[in-house]
């Protein structure tokens, strides 16, 4: 997985891949999704303005790409990792609302405690409110949460890829009508 750069290389903007059906499945660099196009696994939906050159040819990089055969993958769960829970909260302290890229994990319940690795007993927390809470619950501190944490799907998930060039995801993305 990637970061979008409004700076960054072409070939690392980020694209969405669609399956046959049309139901998107995952993000990719358009290096990744030109050279699926080369071997034939997927079609061009959209592009953006960007061309890319090479010796014989100039395109447009692909923003959206669609396989060109079904691939079964029902789950719409994102893996329970770190880095997907600071994505989720969006780099931000879940205490206090400070925002580093450097944040901390922690156990709403405290581990010790019975508090689970789950998705709603996770959350980035900067390490000042970290340590503050030790080994309690929030209500044992008087700490509230800025928001209550959920399991994200998919959708959200690629949702937050979008910024003013993924105006054409919006619609398999389910924010706008087609
Ligand atoms: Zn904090």
């Amino acid at each position: 997985m990637f970061h979008t750069s409004k700076n960054g290389l072409p070939l690392n903007k980020a694209v969405l891949v669609l399956n046959m059906n049309y139901a998107p499945l995952m993000i990719c660099t358009a290096k990744r999704a030109i050279c699926l196009k080369y071997l034939e696994k997927v079609d061009i939906v959209e592009t953006y303005q960007e061309e890319v050159h090479s010796p014989s040819v100039t395109e447009k990089l692909p923003s959206i790409v669609k396989l060109k055969d079904f691939v079964h993958y029902n789950s719409m769960d994102v893996v329970l990792s770190r880095k997907n829970i600071m994505l989720r909260d969006k780099h931000t302290c879940q205490y206090c609302g400070f925002k580093s890229s450097s944040l901390t994990i922690d156990h709403i319940i405290p581990r010790e405690r019975g508090g689970l690795d789950h998705w709603d007993n996770l959350v980035a927390a900067c390490q000042n409110c970290n340590i503050k809470k030790g080994n309690r619950s929030p209500e044992e501190i008087n700490m509230s949460l800025i928001r209550l944490p959920r399991k994200p799907n998919r959708i959200h998930y690629f949702q937050q890829f979008i910024n003013h060039d993924q105006a054409a995801w919006r619609p398999y993305l389910f924010l706008e009508s087609f």
